[in-house]
């Protein structure tokens, strides 16, 4: 069975993960493979290094043809940060391995740093998830939905948890027997132009897709996918239906995943970065032992995001 493959596969233990990344010495060797696999490339200018140095605790390298001078971290998701190597790598290790989704007052719990570090951390860790889900493209068979996520009173008055409610749209990418193969999640309203952009952004034209949603069947149909809509009349009976099984138990992963773990509000106002990170972490279950590396390599490919810009509500396109 599927689940059993990703529950029993190995991870990355946290013995062996001291033992590779237990130092600042080896983290910083990490980063630096992950970044510069062939030596230092000049971020301005793509020249080669002239030199390097350590000033206040930092290794810098000065590139030969514009005379930059870089840090590992400077220009990355790293950017400017006081903590140690050891302890982001560890954020990540948690973030990656744990069964489920992993707060940021967990993570403060866990590493022990400040609410408002580990928030940061948490944040600069989806952030790199999302931009590298942000061209996913999915072909084959796809199931496809629209959904509302959040909503939950989160310890305010009665009745205004409606107002954080978040549209979503979601489509599985499934084996032509309908298992589940990669997803793709989007925070948006459930317009027949928005799920176009959808449809556009993220399947293929040969893709083939299964929906019940009205929106989600005439925007494919803009893009020039197959379509096959399936009228349900929703409630229970939709998710009973087999052509409907991989998109339901995604969306009922990621209820789950998100009333246990963030509060509506907060859920809300960042809805695009968590569901990014679910995805992220959905379409790499089956590599669990090198899902911190890759992550990695996202967060040193990813660029330097300030607490101002992450703070930003905005839905990035
Ligand atoms: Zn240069």
């Amino acid at each position: 069975m599927a689940m059993n493959r990703v529950q029993f596969q190995p991870g990355l233990s946290m013995p062996e993960f001291l033992q590779q990344f237990g130092t600042e010495a080896q983290c910083e060797a990490a980063l630096e493979t992950a970044r510069w696999p062939r030596g230092f490339v000049c971020p301005r200018c793509g020249g080669g290094a002239r030199t390097s140095f350590v000033r206040a605790g930092l290794r810098y390298w000065e590139c030969a043809d514009c005379a930059h001078q870089c840090s590992l971290i400077s220009g990355t998701m790293f950017e400017a940060t006081k903590l140690s190597l050891t302890i982001w790598f560890l954020a990540m290790q948690l973030l990656t391995q744990a069964k489920n989704n992993v707060s940021a007052l967990e993570l403060r719990r866990q590493i022990g740093v400040s609410y408002r570090t580990a928030w940061l951390m948490k944040h600069k860790i989806m952030e790199s998830m999302r931009l590298r889900e942000e061209p996913r493209e999915l072909d084959g068979r796809v199931e496809m939905d629209d959904a509302y996520l959040g909503g939950e009173r989160s310890g305010g008055k009665r009745g205004r948890g409606s107002e954080n409610k978040v549209p979503i749209v979601a489509a599985v990418q499934t084996t032509p027997e309908g298992k589940p193969v990669v997803a793709c999640l989007r925070q948006q309203p459930h317009t027949e132009q928005e799920v176009a952009v959808f449809a556009a952004s993220h399947l293929a034209t040969s893709a083939s897709v299964i929906t019940d949603g009205l929106w989600c069947f005439q925007a494919t149909a803009i893009i020039g996918a197959s379509h096959e809509r399936v009228v349900t009349g929703g409630g229970r009976a939709s998710v009973e239906l087999p052509q409907f099984k991989a998109i339901n138990t995604l969306l009922g992963n990621l209820k789950t995943a998100i009333s246990g773990t963030y509060h509506a509000f907060g859920f809300a106002k960042y809805a695009h970065r968590y569901l990014a990170e679910f995805q992220y972490r959905f379409n790499r279950r089956f590599n669990m032992r090198t899902l911190l590396t890759r992550l990695l390599h996202a967060m040193a490919a990813a660029p330097a995001s300030p607490e101002r810009a992450l703070r930003c509500a905005e839905i990035h396109r």
